[in-house]
């Protein structure tokens, strides 16, 4: 099992989903007693990773909490909620989606033919969503998460900051952070401005590291965010897909690194596309 300590009592474990390493991970937050806390459970197929680092460990999760609800980061979240009995913590845009999971599958069947490997969702009890307020924090396993709304990458979209630590768990606010390089992948409609006051806003609580699904902790939330909002920028000028990957290295890489990876695979050219089509509408 791939299993990094992020901070204090933080755990990045990795899904190694669709046997790749590296792709998607859950972060686990300890507290005392073996409390925890899951963020991100991730896609169903590779959620047993997890689960066994859950009870390796003796855990007792007490809460799920959801950076957003695209199925690589929440389809496994009714798994553990329902086994628990425990809240899942969601974007008040979010929390009927995981009710009633219709269009969410539908979504994501139109961007891979095979949905079964993230999985499905069946519907969450509606008595276990707990919708969050901007700038709310709530104490979960005795540790203090403040939860930041993010809207951009998706309008549903949440950060959080676990005050205690300074990590803010980023979801897909702050880019992808993938073959050493950040990248704004998003799927269209992508809305730039958005992207960017999120990116501000997260960076006013000055968090200390940054947690990301895609995938590990980056040290220099400055430098990252300077990095993604560059090349959101520069993206927009190229008018083909191939001078994209001709004159941005790190384009390049995640493009071909990211390329065997199934559902992750177009994600360099639709996000490309997306940032081009929001800047002809007037979406800067
Ligand atoms: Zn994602």
């Amino acid at each position: 099992m791939r299993v990094w300590r992020v901070a204090r009592d933080v755990y990045l474990v990795d899904h190694v989903f669709a046997g790749l390493p590296g792709i998607v991970g859950t972060y686990v937050v300890v507290g005392e007693g073996g409390r925890a806390v899951l963020v991100d459970p991730g896609p169903r197929s590779s959620f047993p990773t997890v689960e066994r680092f859950i009870e390796d460990r003796g855990l007792r999760p007490e809460a799920v909490i959801l950076t957003h609800i695209h199925l690589d980061h929440a389809a496994a979240a009714e798994l553990v909620a329902e086994k628990f009995d425990i809240p899942v913590y969601v974007h008040p845009r979010g929390g009927r989606h995981l009710v009633d999971p219709g269009r969410l599958c539908e979504a994501a069947k139109s961007l891979m033919s095979d949905v079964e490997l993230v999985g499905c969702p069946r519907g969450l009890r509606g008595e276990l969503v707990r919708e969050t307020r901007d700038g709310e924090v709530v104490e979960v396993a005795g540790r203090r998460f403040r939860f930041i709304h993010t809207p951009g990458h998706a309008s549903h979209h949440q950060s959080i900051l676990l005050e205690d630590e300074g990590v803010l768990f980023v979801g897909d606010s702050m880019g992808i952070f993938y073959c050493e390089c950040i990248v704004p992948l998003t799927p269209p409609p992508t809305r730039p401005r958005m992207i960017r006051e999120s990116v501000e806003k997260m960076l006013g609580y000055k968090p200390r590291l940054l947690a990301y699904p895609h995938f590990g902790v980056h040290p220099d939330p400055e430098a990252a965010a300077r990095e993604m909002l560059e090349r959101l920028e520069k993206w927009t000028r190229f008018e083909s897909f191939e001078k994209l990957l001709k004159s941005d290295v790190c384009a390049r890489r995640v493009y071909e690194c990211r390329r065997e990876a199934p559902y992750f695979g177009g994600e360099v050219e639709r996000s490309w596309r997306g940032l081009r089509d929001a800047l002809r509408e007037g979406h800067v």
